[in-house]
């Protein structure tokens, strides 16, 4: 069955809580052995000194190591990227850092994209390099080789490439297999390893596990929650690989509690209709958009030409154009503002993937912090507001958008 079929029951036993159709939130700190022996098995699994024996399930012990809510929260949303197993955490920033964290060590290299999210970006330039990890970017339109030529002149030995594909806010796009490529290259018996950040696709529109990532990262405040009521995030990839993301944060404590995975589970039921509701919505507001008299540009996946670059990479990694969108308004940051300031329906908030529509001045407000040269670069200039597109009348949203733009 599909993933969207399996999100109200999977992993979740009614006679084991009073018949219960819904998962109860299990609010519990501990859990009580039914006798010594079996609290000695649990704690075995649990801190690796024994392999689990066939068909042996770790056991409830704590809620920092294991709870209900948490696993089954879990299980479920390894089903979308079809993933060996799934960490989650209290935030995006949590599973982003712990996951870097585990797998860099001092003297090693780690290579990533830029722009990435912001907080992303102060953790690898300042807190990372405190570490003795050493850092290198690239942009999206750099190619293989000279993206080669980056980690030969950078210090340190290669151990990760992190990337966040479409990047945020201009949907420009990384060729995963490429990073994969490149990974491999320069594997010794130590593998290197491809990270992606799949917040502003994911876990619907693309599977970066299917195109050679080891793992994947989600903020999942933004669609997977998508009420914009949770914080969270998680990690996904092989049950190696992920073992030793939960055995990190077992000892950080950050991971998500039965609050947060209950909220996190009750949002999986309808990430489907939501994102497809979403996505259909965008695509009508992107085609307005382009032909609107006070917008210069439109930056939306469907709209990429057939002979771009982008278009094979878009073809092959995304399933959807997704539900984000910026667009250019004839002007500068007056005219954006005057825009943002007039939009009754679409709310004024940073964030994305939420049920309601929220817009944006990425180059005030979500990306204030990024060198303006690199801003430029990118074509994200003082003229661009950022659109996360939610699922309320396609109608009504237009009538919000267009009524504000008539204003400048
Ligand atoms: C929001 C976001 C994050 C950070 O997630 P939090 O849940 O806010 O900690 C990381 N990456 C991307 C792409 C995001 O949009």
């Amino acid at each position: 069955m599909r993933p969207e079929s399996l999100m109200m029951s999977y992993g979740y036993k009614p006679e084991l809580s009073e018949g219960a159709i819904k998962c109860p939130i299990f609010q519990t700190s501990t859990f009580v052995f039914k006798n010594a022996e079996e609290g000695k098995a649990f704690f075995e699994v649990a801190y690796g000194l024994r392999e689990k024996e066939e068909n042996e399930e770790l056991g409830l012990i704590y809620s920092r190591l294991n709870n209900p809510d948490l696993e089954i929260l879990e299980n479920r949303l390894s089903l979308w990227d079809k993933a060996g197993d799934c960490a989650v955490f209290e935030s995006g920033m949590s599973a982003i850092t712990s996951t870097l964290f585990e797998f860099l060590k001092p003297g090693d290299l780690l290579l990533h994209s830029a722009p990435v999210y912001g907080g992303t970006d102060h953790f690898i330039r300042k807190i990372l390099t405190q570490y003795g990890i050493k850092t290198a970017e690239f942009r999206p339109h750099h190619t293989k080789e000279e993206i080669a030529e980056i980690i030969k002149k950078a210090e340190g030995t290669l151990k990760m490439i992190y990337l966040e594909t479409p990047a945020n806010p201009t949907n420009a796009l990384i060729d995963i297999e490429m990073c994969k490529q490149l990974a491999d290259e320069h594997s010794t018996n130590d593998q290197v390893l491809v990270a992606v950040d799949n917040t502003y696709m994911g876990p619907l529109w693309s599977h970066p596990l299917d195109h050679g990532a080891d793992l994947v990262l989600y903020s999942a405040t933004k669609y997977i929650g998508g009420h914009s009521d949770v914080v969270a995030g998680a990690c996904l990839g092989s049950k190696e690989l992920i073992a030793r993301v939960k055995g990190f944060r077992t000892f950080v404590g950050n991971m998500a509690g039965p609050w947060t995975s209950w909220l996190l589970m009750r949002s999986l039921e309808t990430l489907k209709v939501r994102m497809d509701q979403q996505a259909g919505n965008a695509e009508i507001i992107a085609h307005r958009l382009v032909d609107h008299p006070k917008v210069e540009r439109v930056h939306y996946l469907g709209l990429l030409k057939e002979d771009s670059a982008d278009y094979q990479i878009y073809k092959r990694q995304y399933s959807s154009p997704g539900a984000m969108l910026s667009f250019d308004v004839c002007g500068g940051e007056k005219e954006a503002f005057k825009v943002l300031n007039n939009m009754k329906l679409i709310k004024l908030a940073v964030s994305l993937g939420s049920t309601e529509s929220l817009a944006q001045h990425p180059y005030t407000m979500t990306h204030a912090d990024v060198d303006c040269e690199i801003k430029n670069e990118l074509g994200l200039t003082e003229k661009m507001v950022r659109l996360s597109v939610g699922v309320e009348n396609v109608e009504d949203i237009w009538n919000d958008i267009k009524g504000a733009l008539d204003t400048i």
